[in-house]
């Protein structure tokens, strides 16, 4: 793993900078002592500080962000999200798993609108669908076996051919696909920064603050900073993978960058090009896949490309989403990416997120394998109530499940290499 205590980034966030400047809150220029501290300000981190605060209205609450709101990871995501989880298999206790991980996520959604509808975010949350899609005989395969998933699991869904997807999005680069209409689009830097700038007095949020250290002193924990030392009997980590950079998890998850292009313009002459849905958002088949949407009426973004615990220059990441880009629609090769950037993700072996109580007034959530709106909110709402003793957290950790093992460095690493060799030559054209 890199030497940094949070992710810098080497470009700026394209959704931030398609937004008016906003003033991050001051750093932390002296000691302070709270009830509860909190590491991150995502979405993990912000809803653990509005459940506590809903819950213990006396309650003094720093949360403390090593960067600025806007550019952490939960704006540099595409934007998708829902509360639908649609079953793995087609088996009855898949189903189940689903069931009850769609009722905590819907709880959690709903929060989460209140929030936007409340403060008036203006975040652009529409409810568009998705389309999943196959360009490839192997994609559609594994596609059709989601549809039978869908079918078992009485879950509303559109089979799409070639034809249909090409009217939707203007390129017939994929052959099978399946739409499902429970999925949101919204600009993640607009909801991050209306999340942070709407939280409700009592709870002080200080941006530029990375916590260096955390250690044990008596009943409470010390978080040290450059500007000053926090003191609280309570902390949550919310800063996703690099929760390992303060000595925990470090078996449970890993760093995955991925990266985002957004296109200039696209010239009305050529609006044509973008399908005759006015938005629409696509995931891929593969999990090495390319993820696609409009944006507003002329723009595209891409989302592809992975890198193991380490950016790639920003110039080959670039060269690769035009690759991706053009593949698909060879007609706007003229067209350049205005915006493309990285963003850094957690993930764990088995696809479960790491939730719970690390020590006496210590707890963390981590992972949310790179679909963390909804779920970081649902389980940083979660978090809370755990760190209150109230709430359910069983229900939590048998729906969620917990991150399993994962192999130590330098295994990890040469496991990535080779899973990730393998998986790029089997995605081939869904890349
Ligand atoms: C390109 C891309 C596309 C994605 N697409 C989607 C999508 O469409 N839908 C979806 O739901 N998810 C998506 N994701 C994943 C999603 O962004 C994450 O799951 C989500 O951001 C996790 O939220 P979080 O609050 O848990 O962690 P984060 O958003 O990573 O927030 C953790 C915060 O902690 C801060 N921090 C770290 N270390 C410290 C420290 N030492 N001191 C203080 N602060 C610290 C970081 O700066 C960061 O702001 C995508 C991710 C990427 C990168």
């Amino acid at each position: 793993m890199s030497k940094e205590i949070f992710p810098i980034y080497s470009s700026p966030c394209g959704w931030n900078a398609m937004l008016p400047k906003r003033t991050p809150r001051s750093p932390l220029q002296s000691d302070l002592t709270v009830d509860y501290a909190i590491v991150g300000a995502g979405y993990t981190g912000l809803a653990i500080a509005r459940r506590l605060r809903e819950l213990d209205p006396q309650a003094r609450i720093a949360v403390l962000e090593a960067s600025s709101v806007g550019e952490g990871s939960s704006a540099r995501n595409s934007g998708f999200t829902g509360s639908e989880v649609l079953p793995r298999t087609a088996t009855l206790a898949g189903a189940e798993k689903a069931r009850r991980q769609t009722a905590l996520m819907r709880e959690a959604f709903d929060w989460l609108k209140s929030m936007i509808a409340g403060a008036g975010i203006e975040c652009e949350l529409q409810k568009v669908g998705s389309i999943r899609a196959a360009a490839t005989e192997a994609g559609e395969a594994s596609l059709r076996q989601v549809v039978e998933v869908a079918k078992a699991n009485g879950i509303s869904h559109t089979v799409l051919g070639r034809n249909e997807i090409a009217e939707r999005i203007g390129s017939d680069y994929y052959r099978f696909g399946l739409y499902l209409n429970d999925t949101y689009l919204l600009q993640p830097a607009a909801l991050i920064r209306g999340l942070a700038d709407s939280l409700p007095d009592g709870i002080d949020l200080y941006e530029d603050t990375a916590v260096q250290r955390l250690k044990r002193n008596g009943g409470s924990w010390e978080l040290l900073t450059d500007g000053g030392v926090v003191r609280a009997r309570n902390v949550a980590l919310a800063n996703n993978g690099f929760i390992r950079r303060f000595g925990y998890l470090k078996l449970r998850m890993t760093t995955i960058f991925t990266y985002a292009a957004v296109t200039c313009p696209v010239p009305e002459a050529d609006l044509g090009h973008l399908g005759q849905s006015p938005a629409w958002g696509l995931l891929p088949s593969h999990r090495l896949g390319t993820t696609l949407r409009r944006i507003g009426r002329d723009r595209l973004m891409v989302r592809s490309l992975y890198a193991h615990e380490h950016e790639v220059p920003v110039e080959e990441a670039s060269a690769k989403l035009r690759d991706r880009f053009v593949r698909r629609w060879p007609g706007l090769g003229h067209v350049d990416l205005e915006y493309v950037w990285g963003g850094a993700t957690a993930f764990t072996m088995n696809g479960a997120p790491w939730w719970g109580k690390l020590d006496d007034g210590l707890f963390a959530s981590g992972g949310c394998n790179g679909s963390g709106i909804a779920k970081g909110t649902m389980l940083g709402r979660h978090l809370a109530e755990l760190m209150l003793g109230t709430g359910d957290p069983a229900k939590v950790s048998s729906a969620m499940g917990t991150a399993s093992l994962i192999a130590p460095e330098p295994f990890r690493s040469i496991g990535f290499q080779i899973v990730s060799a393998i998986e790029s030559r089997k995605a081939g054209l869904e890349a």
